[in-house]
């Protein structure tokens, strides 16, 4: 068994060792959770949703130490930690008011002695691998709606959100689920690819898209539903009518929110050429006055960058657009100290030669490209590989309607960004991903629905 060291990235100092799962520990745990399922399944809903309520309940209880735990090993800034974790609630409360009618059986045919019914059985044994930044939330998409729906799952966090993971799984062993239903494993890639190689009925998982493609080649040979939530390059088209001081001040948070290291964070900005200097003025101005510093003080926004390499490409990105003619307006370079910190970054002159407006950032760097108007905007947003959000920002419902409808994008925003609801579905097109999560489809997506004929005798 090897050892899995957690470093807090703000620091670079060492948090702690934990013993890393291998194949074997893989192999025992997954043999238990597929014998622990059917009688977890054969539970009532009521007696699930119990242990959710509970869940819920140490959640609230535990809170602050959550929140200290998922900022000393991810360096998100605490205020974020603290909305993560309140964020988390209306999500459980979402899956506890909607589960029971999500997969009620249906009667959708009754005539002449013949009865047609569909029945949403669990799938069995489910694994979740997961990503790092909204641990929590892309954590508990999957566990929450697997486990009230009846599944096991083996759960592979991230390894650099391991602790988090690990009370996830505490508190949901202190609630009543038991250990071999919900089984946190510890490690890195390798762990995860163990795991895709036991006897499983579906794979969750949230991460990037190299390693997607990884997954979907690993399982796409034995029909394991497979559901790949990817990484984006969220674009935004401000219109000329548009306020730009408060597009400005929206799209600053929508790009900077937890150090850019959101998956639907605003990747790339295209303003109308009437507001467009305007628009930059108000940016500028609103970064400049976002805090940088210790991720654990009160008055931070920009905390640490996680993973010590996307530090190298953060800044290929910005040497890469400076290359080829764009104008650095603010940051565009690690800054000293120990730990990962990287300068919040504004770029203009853009344009899609340059990576910084095709490919994933994952950090707190913008590029802001003026526009001709609709036309020209609505080609460049879908002028991009991946689809997981994109927004626009005007006073006209209408226009904002006909734009958004043209754009290939799971979720479309009017006048808001980087904004997630329990009550509609997440899901990405092109190589943000397959399947969803949230909404009532996002529990149905851990079942199975059965076709019963029934003919009374
Ligand atoms: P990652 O792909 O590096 O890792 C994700 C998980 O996969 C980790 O648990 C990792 O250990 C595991 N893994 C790595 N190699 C593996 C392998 N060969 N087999 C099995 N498992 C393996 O991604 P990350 O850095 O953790 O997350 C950042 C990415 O996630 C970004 O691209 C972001 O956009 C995306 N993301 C997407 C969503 C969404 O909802 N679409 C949400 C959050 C994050």
């Amino acid at each position: 068994m090897k050892d899995l060291s957690i470093h807090n990235p703000a620091t670079g100092e060492l948090i702690t060792t934990l013993p890393a799962d291998d194949a074997a520990s893989v192999g025992a745990k997954a043999r238990a959770a597929r014998e622990a399922q059917p009688v977890w399944a054969a539970h009532s809903l009521q007696q699930r949703m119990r242990c959710i309520e509970g869940f819920r309940a140490g959640v609230v209880r535990d809170l602050e130490q959550l929140a200290q735990v998922m900022t000393r090993e991810t360096g998100k800034p605490i205020r974020m930690s603290r909305n993560e974790l309140n964020g988390l609630l209306p999500r459980i409360d979402f899956f506890l008011a909607e589960c029971e009618q999500a997969i009620a059986a249906e009667t959708v045919f009754d005539e002449g002695g013949m009865r047609e019914q569909i029945q949403h059985e669990p799938l069995g044994v489910v694994a979740n691998i997961s990503a790092w930044n909204y641990p929590w939330f892309v954590g508990c998409n999957v566990i929450l709606p697997a486990l009230l729906t009846g599944n096991a799952v083996l759960y592979k966090p991230s390894e650099y959100a391991t602790l988090t993971g690990q009370e996830i799984a505490r508190l949901l062993h202190e609630a009543g689920v038991p250990r071999d239903v919900m089984v946190c494993l510890v490690g890195g890639g390798e762990v995860g690819g163990a795991l895709l190689e036991q006897q499983i009925d579906g794979v969750f998982f949230t991460g990037s898209h190299a390693t997607g493609q990884r997954i979907a080649q690993t399982v796409g040979q034995r029909f394991v539903k497979l559901q790949l939530e990817l990484g984006g390059k969220d674009p935004t088209y401000v219109c000329e009518d548009a306020d730009p001081q408060a597009a400005a001040e929206s799209l600053a948070d929508g790009a900077m929110y937890n150090t850019g290291q959101s998956c639907c964070s605003v990747e790339r900005i295209y303003v109308h050429e009437k507001i467009h200097d305007a628009f930059v003025e108000h940016f500028v101005k609103t970064v400049r006055g976002f805090q940088r510093g210790d991720p654990a003080r009160e008055d931070t926004y920009i905390g640490a960058i996680t993973r010590t390499p996307q530090l190298d490409v953060l800044d290929r990105q910005v040497a890469d657009a400076q290359r080829k003619g764009a104008q650095l307006l603010l940051g565009g370079r690690k800054a000293s100290g120990p730990g990962n910190w990287y300068e919040p970054t504004v770029l203009v002159d853009v344009d899609h030669s340059m990576e910084v407006m095709t490919e994933e950032s994952f950090g707190p760097i913008i590029g802001i490209q003026k526009v001709a108007g609709d036309d020209e905007a609505v080609r460049l947003m879908n002028d991009t590989r991946y689809g997981l959000t994109a927004g626009v920002y005007t006073r006209d419902e209408s226009r904002a309607r006909r734009i958004l409808a043209q754009v290939r994008a799971g979720s479309v925003y009017w006048n808001c960004c980087d904004r997630v609801s329990p009550r509609l579905p997440w899901s990405g097109v092109g190589d943000s991903g397959v399947g969803l999560t949230l909404s009532k489809y996002g529990i149905q997506a851990f079942t199975r629905p059965k076709a019963w004929h029934l003919r009374a005798a």
